[in-house]
């Protein structure tokens, strides 16, 4: 038996026959002799071993068979759900997904014949309501953004497996470390391998994992699609998911922190944390996570949320998350710019809400800047 931390250091790692060194080398060739040869090694063929090695290593956290690396996470998923579902076939969507696959879904489905609804509350009364004989694929994404809603991965993959229909999951927010949906009866695993895998703001890329089977109609895609990652940058996330688990375990005790205090504060109004037991989703998280991850939202109460992250010291105005730096945007200037604010404030996306990327600095120093950062305004003149 393995374990996750050593899984993130061990698992997948090449040895280096020429020199014993401890590291996978990095094999940056494009160009591979074929004489002679059974394996024909090409990039975007994802045989190369630089990208088997990644591939490797998540599988053995995500407890998948097999997978492929892709140059973004938006690579992967578009591979991924498209692998699943053909022309008159219909699908299921959570109503918060990331941004950019609601974008994918909704303006490139159509073209192609593709069914699809959108679904709030996405639980089995609710999916039940929605199946149709063509559902082929229910996509989940849990902790959603930006208000980490959680869903019953165990139901609605129970559920699903018992009319036939295949599901996927968005697992970027919650990392093999936290959830683990191969446990949860979930069929493809999905990451923004941008975010937390990578994890140091500086790789760009995206992961499948699943069944022998079900990678195999993924690669038909990707071996037309291209999107393969390159030998470097495979190499350098391979290296960084050797830290995944210390890095989760202390942005989930920072993340755990900063919440308690935030929720405390009367200068705060929502705080959405599914580690709190207040949170809407937390007896479920409870249930299916083993930590809660490092996104925190949060709404200020009188203050000005430009005037809040420009006081930042410590903590970076900027967009995407994951990293081990502590970030920190408003969805309503970004992720959810496109929206109305009527629009959002109906989802609960509200102008005043921040998102917080919580990184693995000192908790305390963290709440400190968040502290100084708040208006001197007084706690009880309500909104
Ligand atoms: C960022 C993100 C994506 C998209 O990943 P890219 O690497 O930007 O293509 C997908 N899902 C979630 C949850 C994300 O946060």
């Amino acid at each position: 038996m393995t374990l996750k931390h050593t899984n993130c250091v061990h698992a997948g790692t090449m040895h280096d026959e020429n020199t014993g060194g401890v590291n996978t080398p990095i094999y940056t060739s494009t160009s591979f002799e074929y004489l002679d040869r059974t394996r024909v090694y090409y990039p975007r063929y994802s045989n190369i071993p630089n990208q088997f090695a990644v591939v490797k290593k998540m599988c053995a956290l995500e407890n998948k068979e097999s997978g492929i690396v892709f140059s973004s996470g938006m690579a992967a998923i578009t591979a991924a759900v498209l692998s699943k579902v053909k022309a008159d076939d219909h699908a299921i969507f959570p109503a918060s997904i990331y941004g950019g696959t609601a974008s994918f879904v909704k303006n490139v489905f159509g073209d192609y014949n593709l069914d699809y609804d959108f679904v709030d509350t996405m639980d089995v009364d609710t999916i039940k309501q929605i199946v149709k004989p063509n559902t082929k694929m229910i996509y989940l994404e849990t902790p959603s953004n930006p208000l980490l809603e959680i869903i019953d991965i165990k139901s609605i993959c129970t559920f699903a497996k018992e009319h036939g229909i295949t599901t996927i999951i968005d697992n970027t927010f919650a990392t093999p470390i936290n959830q683990n949906p191969d446990s949860l009866g979930v069929d493809l695993v999905v990451h923004s391998a941008t975010k937390y895998l990578g994890g140091h703001s500086d790789i760009c890329a995206g992961i499948v994992l699943g069944a022998s089977k079900d990678i195999k109609s993924v690669k038909r895609l990707s071996l037309n699609f291209g999107g393969s990652l390159n030998a470097e940058s495979s190499y350098l996330l391979e290296r960084s998911i050797k830290t995944l688990g210390i890095r989760m375990e202390k942005i989930n005790q920072n993340a755990m922190n900063i919440a308690a205090f935030l929720s405390g504060n009367c200068k705060i109004g929502k705080v959405y944390y599914p580690g709190l037991p207040t949170h809407k989703g937390y007896e479920i998280a409870k249930e299916q996570m083993t930590g809660f991850g490092g996104v925190i939202s949060f709404e200020l109460g009188n203050q000005d949320p430009i005037e809040f992250q420009k006081k930042l010291k410590i903590i970076k105005p900027s967009v995407s998350l994951g990293a081990v730096e502590s970030i920190i945007c408003s969805p309503a200037l970004t992720s959810h710019y496109h929206m109305s604010s009527e629009q959002r404030k109906k989802i609960g996306v509200t102008d005043k809400l921040l998102r917080l990327s919580v990184g693995i600095e000192d908790s305390a120093d963290l709440i400190e800047d968040l502290k100084q950062a708040m208006c001197n305004c007084s706690c009880n003149q309500g909104d």
